[in-house]
């Protein structure tokens, strides 16, 4: 254990993913001594890359996200982060019922439904204003799939447009709410998709320049073992088998994680654990990571961006999932994507559940990884023939890999479904001083709302501290 620690602090951030460092940060700014405590060996959470032999450098998550991350990282981070902001012009979508390109904004998207569907202008503007006032109080019980068959019946192709982008944004299906859908989807529409010019790495080196700048003290490679609560206050993190004190608690780390791990149910109310064991987690996610030999350059006007493409006959949640899933999204990364780095790679992404992959033998585990390049690497030869002997290093992830390190449950990619919200929220009212922030709930997920929800419980503690 570092010897520079404080004996403690004002507030203890366990988990420095997006939501935990956002929130770390502007406790620090508004004048509170903070710990951060990351059991991995760097700051990130799934914003995160890896690096590997040959120069390859690779991004995990960093496929896009809506435009307010622009303002959300002027305000709460700097102004250099947030002019590295840039936008992902060419999404792609390939499969039997279209083949299409757009800039992914309404604009656009009206263009597209109107002439290419052949939807009458008023309904879609219609579905637009219906999608676009949805909030979190609408009712959680009309899904997504209501929602479409009331403006588009029987269209499975404008669902699969309207909806598979979204799936692999934030995991959400035609079964859950569709307010978690609307939000999320309208976010995109305002003004395309984005990403980060420089890549995870350089996003977070500069995330960790400022935390240092404002005082963060930042501990990784070790992981918070438990909460204290006496009580039904908190009392202080153990870190390493010690014990620091603290006033005030923000967890990072997966919520259901947070409830039955780090604190332990006995600390809450028989009826919100109850709650909090119903919460369903959100599914994982497979990749497949290609890099490119030295001085292969693709072609952005054949590859784009972003790739929706599959060969599944519609778009259906249990297709998406399955091991034997066609659907996938690549992700082009050019050398301008990564200014000063000269390599070009592909991330093939598709959504898996944690429990085909679970309990798989070694060998069987390692064939299956086998399996998943190699069909990554059969789908891209439609769009590009030569690309098997341009890649230089090829490998696979899991929901294994996910929760491996980040200790998700189940590798979850978005944290939990929508009623994870409501669990995550009410948390300070079972524990004064413990808050929750991170992916839960679709909305509060993904780079933009793990950001935003790390604001909004730093405002919530620096308000209790101030009591
Ligand atoms: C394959 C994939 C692709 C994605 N693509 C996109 C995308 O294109 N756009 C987008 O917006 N989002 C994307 N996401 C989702 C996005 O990355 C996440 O929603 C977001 O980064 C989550 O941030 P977070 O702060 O909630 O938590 P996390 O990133 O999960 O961070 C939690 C942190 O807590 C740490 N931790 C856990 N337990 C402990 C403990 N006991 N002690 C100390 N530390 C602990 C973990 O190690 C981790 O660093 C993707 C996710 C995946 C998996």
């Amino acid at each position: 254990m570092p010897q520079n620690l404080r004996e403690s602090y004002d507030v203890i951030v366990i988990g420095a993913g997006l939501a935990g460092m956002t929130a770390a940060n502007t406790l620090a700014r508004a004048g509170r001594s903070v710990l951060l405590v990351e059991q991995h060996s760097k700051p990130g959470g799934l914003a995160t890359w890896f690096r590997r032999p040959g120069g390859h450098v690779f991004d995990v998550s960093l496929h896009g996200f809506p435009v307010g991350m622009i303002k959300s990282c002027r305000r709460y981070w700097t102004a250099e982060i947030a002019a590295s902001i840039v936008q992902l012009k060419h999404i792609r979508f390939d499969n039997p019922q279209f083949t299409l390109e757009t800039t992914f904004d309404r604009e656009d998207f009206t263009r597209l439904l109107v002439q290419r569907f052949g939807i009458p202008p008023e309904t879609v503007q219609a579905f637009f204003d219906a999608a676009r006032t949805m909030n979190q109080f609408d009712d959680p019980a009309f899904s997504a799939g209501q929602l479409f068959e009331k403006f588009f019946p029987g269209r499975s192709d404008v669902v699969r447009l309207l909806m598979e982008p979204i799936t692999y944004a934030n995991g959400s299906t035609l079964e859950d709410p569709a307010l978690s859908y609307g939000i999320v989807f309208s976010n995109f529409m305002s003004k395309g998709v984005y990403t980060f010019q420089g890549g995870s790495d350089r996003l977070i080196r500069l995330m960790q320049e400022e935390m240092q700048r404002n005082g963060v003290d930042v501990l990784v490679s070790r992981a918070a073992e438990k909460i204290t609560v006496e009580n039904r206050r908190v009392a202080g993190v153990t870190v390493a088998g010690r014990t620091i004190p603290c006033r005030a608690v923000v967890s990072n780390a997966n919520l259901l994680g947070t409830i039955f791990q780090l604190v332990g149910e006995g600390h809450f109310d028989a009826d919100f654990a109850e709650q909090a064991r119903a919460v369903r987690l959100n599914n994982s996610s497979t990749q497949v990571y290609l890099g490119l030999k030295p001085g292969v350059r693709l072609d952005e006007s054949v590859c784009g961006d972003l790739l929706f493409c599959s060969t599944a006959p519609a778009f259906r949640t249990d297709w998406l999932l399955s091991r034997e899933a066609t659907s996938r999204t690549f992700s082009f990364y050019y050398p301008k994507t990564r200014p000063g780095h000269d390599r070009c790679c592909v991330v093939a992404s598709a959504n898996a559940r944690y429990e085909d992959w679970s309990d798989l033998p070694p060998e069987e585990y390692a064939a299956r990884k086998g399996v998943l390049v190699e069909n990554a690497l059969a789908a891209l030869e439609k769009y590009l023939p030569e690309i098997r002997g341009q890649v230089d290093h090829a490998e696979a992830s899991t929901p294994r890999t996910f929760k491996r390190y980040t200790l998700h449950w189940h590798g979850a990619s978005f944290g939990t479904k929508f009623e994870g919200l409501a669990v995550s929220r009410a948390i300070p009212e079972q524990i004064a001083g413990l808050y929750h922030a991170g992916s839960v709930g679709i909305i509060m997920s993904g780079w933009l709302g793990a950001v935003n929800y790390g604001v909004i419980a730093a405002n919530d503690v620096d308000a209790f501290l101030m009591k």
